[in-house]
């Protein structure tokens, strides 16, 4: 974080000072709210969780070299106590940025987001120094703290919004002005909290709204195949930029193929160049990603065929997002359990489709261990029966639904549209699918684990690759 005294933290978020027998020292190491994480120097906020109460840890905190504590009250230690933490982290964030020679860049959109904020960070860290860790740092919390990273060398700092209703976006923009906006897509993520796409659009569509004007560089990155995130260009002041396959896209992707080896390759036009592309992540919708984040460069000067070698060259960031891990015996595990909605879900069945024709051709066999998608309210019966059916018909090997009524209706589709019998298996958690699998498995086989984050399937991505 840029330095700043403990008064001058105090008078930002409007905090009374308490134990602090210097208000001269500067809180220049890491804003965080683990105290596991305090480093000398650092701001330790105090946030009650479910089950734990973080003022419970002030105290540690400042023996681990904690300037101070935010704190919702006295602590006994030297801290700045305010009404409301986390909005107290808001306030300081948005101080923060107003005094950086930053690029500010926002992303938001129902699929990719974190995905695509690594690539964007990884392109733009050629460019200078910038902040977008890895991780899903996407709200009122998350947000402020990836903000309070920066500090005078940072160039760009790239943030990932979400909205979980209306308004959300617009508070967490407010949080940290973005210069340029960027939606990636209006899908069915949260759909049974919103309402419909239509609200999601509204929702999402708020950062184009608060961005610059065009005079003032204010730039709105669209996706141009996606129509509801292309409506948004009436909502905006800003100047549009059009990603996508779409034949007016600005940023443009021709000739786009997936590997044999499922990772996506294609021509990146840009209006001052192209270049080819292999990326190294896995699936096609990653097309999408790294078209988005090469707009994102292109307004910020890169070459396009430093756009192209750069992706080519991106790796994995944010953990359990298409990771791929072969082990000594030839299994490959697909781990894609960080979450899922219906696009994600068929991005990634896609993507094991064509990782598994490698596969099949040696005698490997492609599994599609799949959990519930979560919050699809009246849709979530025919959503999970479609994704039934879709791993029959792109001839996935076996399907093992794991779970409660959503993955009955998983094998239920896969049922209907095949009649898949043993190709399909329903089991009820997590343990039986982990016993399943280390029993049925041989080498060449390419394993997909995806679910919602609530399914925990990543456990079994972890008892599979244990003691490899
Ligand atoms: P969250 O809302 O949880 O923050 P997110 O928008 O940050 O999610 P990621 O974490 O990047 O998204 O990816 C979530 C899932 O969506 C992953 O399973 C990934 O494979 C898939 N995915 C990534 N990009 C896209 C895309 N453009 N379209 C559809 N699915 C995608
Ligand atoms: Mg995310």
């Amino acid at each position: 974080m840029i330095a700043l005294s403990l008064a001058e933290i105090a008078a930002i978020v409007g905090g009374q000072q308490h134990d602090i027998p210097d208000p001269g020292r500067t809180a220049d190491g890491p804003v965080v709210i683990d105290s596991r994480e305090v480093r000398p120097g650092s701001l330790f906020a105090a946030l009650p969780g479910d089950n734990v109460d973080g003022h419970d840890f002030a105290e540690r905190a400042v023996a681990a070299g904690a300037a101070a504590v935010l704190a919702a009250r006295p602590v006994g230690v030297p801290a700045i106590v305010v009404d409301d933490v986390v909005a107290a982290l808001g306030t300081l964030a948005r101080a923060v940025v107003e005094r950086l020679d930053a690029t500010v860049v926002a992303l938001t959109g129902s699929a990719g987001k974190t995905s695509t904020k690594d690539l964007i960070a990884q392109l733009l860290e050629r460019l200078g120094p910038t902040i977008g860790p890895p991780g899903n740092f996407n709200n009122e919390i998350g947000l402020p703290l990836t903000a309070l990273r920066a500090d005078e060398d940072t160039r760009h700092l790239v943030l990932e919004m979400g909205a979980r209703g209306i308004g959300h976006i617009r508070y967490l923009a407010e949080l940290t002005p973005p210069r340029i906006g960027l939606v990636l897509n209006v899908g069915t993520a949260h759909i049974g909290e919103f309402g419909g796409r239509e609200q999601i659009a509204q929702a999402k569509g708020e950062l184009v709204e608060v961005l610059p004007s065009a005079e003032e560089g204010g730039v709105a990155v669209l996706n141009a195949d996606d129509p509801l995130v292309r409506a948004m260009s009436s909502r905006t002041k800003a100047r549009v930029v059009l990603f996508g396959e779409a034949a007016d896209a600005d940023i443009r992707a021709e000739d786009v193929r997936l590997t044999a080896t499922g990772q996506p390759a294609f021509t990146l036009h840009t209006p001052t160049g192209c270049g080819d592309v292999t990326m190294r992540l896995y699936g096609e919708h990653h097309v999408s990603n790294a078209l988005a984040a090469a707009a994102v460069a292109h307004e910020l000067g890169m070459p396009a065929q430093e756009i192209a070698t750069a992706l080519s060259g991106a790796g994995q960031l944010s953990r359990w997002r298409m990771e791929v891990t072969e082990r000594a015996d030839g299994v490959t595990i697909v781990n894609d359990a960080y979450n899922a909605n219906p696009e994600s879900m068929r991005a990634a069945l896609r993507a094991l489709a064509a990782m598994g024709q490698a596969a099949t051709a040696k005698g490997g066999r492609t599994w599609a261990v799949l959990g519930q998608m979560a919050e699809l309210g009246d849709d979530a019966l025919a959503e999970h029966d479609a994704v039934g059916r879709l791993a029959v018909r792109l001839n996935v090997s076996k399907l093992v639904a794991v779970g409660g009524r959503e993955a009955a209706w998983l094998q239920m589709g896969a049922y209907n549209e095949g009649s898949w019998g043993e190709e399909s298996v329903h089991v009820s958690d997590v343990q039986a699918a982990v016993d399943l699998l280390r029993s049925e498995l041989r080498p060449g086989d390419v394993v997909l684990l995806k679910a919602s984050r609530s399914a925990g399937l990543e456990r079994v991505a972890q008892a599979l690759l244990a003691g490899d």
